[in-house]
């Protein structure tokens, strides 16, 4: 049987499928159409990010059995199609936990402490104390929005900076929250009261746009917002203007409605309080291993019945 590895994934997950005696093909940077053009002779395939598995792809695929995900948000994946036809689709979503968790931190310190402007100053040849001020984080509220698996493992990190922790979340009881020693709220709460806002959810029919400009016109006065989730959960441009007017102070982001973020649509052009990352949240070698070898088990077990 075939694999298609259509996305740049760790090597590791790749030798998994050949030692099981799989034939992998890896071909990446395909678009629509170059995958609809080789899709028919693959069985399984394996995607990150890059990939998106459109019904016209499914429809293509005529052996596909299992589309694997090397990571958490199968939103890259047609699955109403793919369910339709039967195929399976396995992801890895627990091995890049730790990866975005901590990938969140280091956004939050950096928009509390402006250390890449500061860098960036400094390299520049200048030696500007003043412009680089920050706040610290110590007593200030953290609103939590998804308390997922990153979003709990972020309470309990921003916990230890003597945060307060407050987060929303309909679909986990209160005892959880309890245990987590997260104050449960509801969204508008949420809005109202954190100093710093950052986003767990993934992406779904309901949070596509959960964050707009609506919800960021709630948002306390000087707000650090930031989303290591998905792009479509927040309304960037609406984010770029309440920066621009100075509402909110802030800002860390590393997924985007459209990826990759090309100059022309980048709200935040010349903002000075903004770090952006290319959707770095699982890039780990741990992270990339893990995802790599977890998708091929999974890959491995569907196709094996
Ligand atoms: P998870 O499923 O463990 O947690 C998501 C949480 O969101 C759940 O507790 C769920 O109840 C909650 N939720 C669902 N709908 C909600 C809604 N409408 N309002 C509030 N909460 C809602 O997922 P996870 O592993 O913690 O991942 C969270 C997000 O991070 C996903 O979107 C995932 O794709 C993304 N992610 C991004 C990167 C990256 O590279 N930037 C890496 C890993 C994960």
């Amino acid at each position: 049987m075939k694999i298609l590895v259509s996305d740049d994934v760790s090597e590791k997950g790749v030798e998994l499928l050949r030692q099981h005696g799989y034939e992998v093909d890896v071909k990446t940077n395909l678009d629509e159409q170059g995958l609809i053009d080789c899709i028919g002779e693959y069985d399984g395939m394996v995607t990150r990010s890059m990939t998106h598995v459109t019904a016209k792809v499914i429809a293509a695929g005529k052996k596909l059995k299992v589309i694997g995900r090397a990571g958490v948000g199968v939103d890259s994946i047609d699955i109403k199609a793919a369910t339709a036809r039967g195929i399976i689709v396995v992801n890895a979503p627990t091995a890049n936990t730790i990866a975005a968790t901590e990938h969140t931190c280091a956004m939050i310190m950096a928009i509390t402490r402006h250390i890449p402007q500061a860098h960036n100053s400094l390299m520049a040849g200048e030696w500007d104390r003043e412009r680089f001020t920050g706040i610290q984080l110590q007593n200030k509220t953290i609103g939590i929005i998804g308390v997922g698996r990153i979003g709990s493992r972020i309470a309990k990190r921003m916990q230890a900076m003597e945060m307060h922790t407050i987060g929303y979340d309909p679909y986990i009881p209160d005892e959880r929250f309890e245990q987590l020693g997260v104050e449960p709220v509801d969204l508008d709460t949420l809005l109202k009261r954190s100093d710093y806002i950052t986003m767990h959810t993934p992406l779904t029919k309901e949070t596509r746009g959960m964050i707009g400009a609506e919800e960021i016109a709630k948002m306390k006065d000087g707000v650090r917002v930031i989303n290591v989730s998905r792009g479509a959960v927040l309304d960037i441009n609406a984010l770029a203007d309440a920066i621009k007017s100075g509402h909110v102070a802030g800002a860390a982001i590393d997924v985007f409605p459209t990826e990759p973020l090309t100059e022309d649509i980048n709200p935040f052009k010349g903002l000075d309080n903004v770090v952006i990352t290319p959707h770095l949240g699982a890039s780990t070698v741990e992270a990339q291993i893990g995802v790599s070898v977890d998708v091929a088990e999974g890959v491995i077990a569907a196709l094996n019945g």
